[in-house]
């Protein structure tokens, strides 16, 4: 792997080991020009579930996606980088934990709006107002007059 520092073509392995649960690798690397370090991590992309989108339409799970899709409905919110990865982290193992090989689009969204609405309530009106389409517009209606209780 290049170093990110001096984009030197090598660094080694300085630790490695496992976390969360066993389903990552966190390793350490040392630059052997600059001898910078820095952490990678490492999963198994062959164990999160397949989206099939409303138009029925297969696509692989997008962590990018989901994290962008995360970052706009948090956009200038007082919401930590460390809370938006730990979040990330445990909507992916929810993914996980269905067993499923193929997951609606559309319950990856749930679970996403369950975690906006812990981390924050505007992020969370933000991202259900994109999300919800206008025939759940009535649902939407009352998930707002819910967070007003
Ligand atoms: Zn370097």
């Amino acid at each position: 792997m290049h170093c990110p520092f001096c984009h030197a073509d090598d660094t080694k392995v300085i630790d490695s080991r496992l976390v969360g649960d066993g389903l990552q690798v966190r390793r350490r690397r040392q630059c052997t020009e600059c001898n910078e370090r820095f952490t990678t991590f490492e999963v198994a992309e062959l164990i999160m579930p397949g989206v099939i989108k409303s138009s029925n339409i297969r696509e692989p799970f997008n962590e990018e996606k989901l994290r962008h899709g995360m970052q706009k409905a948090l956009e200038k919110r007082p919401v930590s980088t460390d809370d938006i990865e730990a979040s990330i982290s445990y909507i992916k193992s929810k993914i996980r934990a269905t067993g499923e090989r193929e997951i609606p689009a559309k319950q990856i969204g749930n679970f996403v709006m369950e975690e906006l609405k812990r981390l924050d309530k505007i992020a969370y009106i933000r991202f259900a107002s994109v999300y919800f389409s206008f025939d759940d517009i009535e649902q939407f209606s009352k998930e707002i007059a819910k967070l007003q209780d």
